[in-house]
């Protein structure tokens, strides 16, 4: 029975030398698992544990609201400092409406790109997540237009 060496085509190793499936892992890691793993990565910024920073054009856009009257006597706050806010206060409004201190939000949204209540993202000014959220908006139509003609076919 011909040995794992003759298959393989390959010396048996010498005194002192190494095998090399570590080189060949590395290559497979290069060639072949590189893209897997930016795709995990990209996977856990989804999640919203490290996603890019908001586009800063987005963040100079959202408008300042300052707070009314009638908003401090209903004890509207903050909802990242909790404290309340009193009339004629500024605050930043996100696209998705809440509303915070631009000292509250400014930082965060120098770290992450969603609204720290409701998690609905801003733009960011990194082109590999936006065509990542482009490919994964595409991926959710493809699902849902195969679910949608399920159900037409089965419903
Ligand atoms: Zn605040
Ligand atoms: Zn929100």
């Amino acid at each position: 029975m011909a040995s794992y060496f003759d298959e393989h085509n390959c010396e048996p190793l010498g005194d002192g030398e190494q095998p090399n499936h570590l080189l060949h892992l590395a290559r497979l890691l290069i060639d072949g698992g590189y893209a897997r793993e930016w795709d995990m990565e990209f996977e856990s910024i989804s999640g919203g544990n490290r996603a890019p920073p908001a586009s800063k054009e987005v963040v100079k856009s959202l408008p300042v609201v300052n707070v009314t009257e009638e908003e401090a006597t209903d004890k509207m706050n903050c909802p990242i400092c909790l404290a309340e806010y009193k009339a004629g206060d500024e605050t930043r409004k996100m696209p998705c409406g809440h509303r915070f201190h631009p000292t509250c939000i400014l930082p965060w949204l120098e770290r992450t790109n969603s609204c720290p209540v409701c998690r609905q993202e801003v733009p960011t000014d990194n082109p590999d997540y936006e065509e990542f959220k482009k490919q994964k908006a595409r991926q959710k139509q493809r699902e849902f237009e195969i679910e949608a003609l399920h159900d037409s076919m089965y419903g």
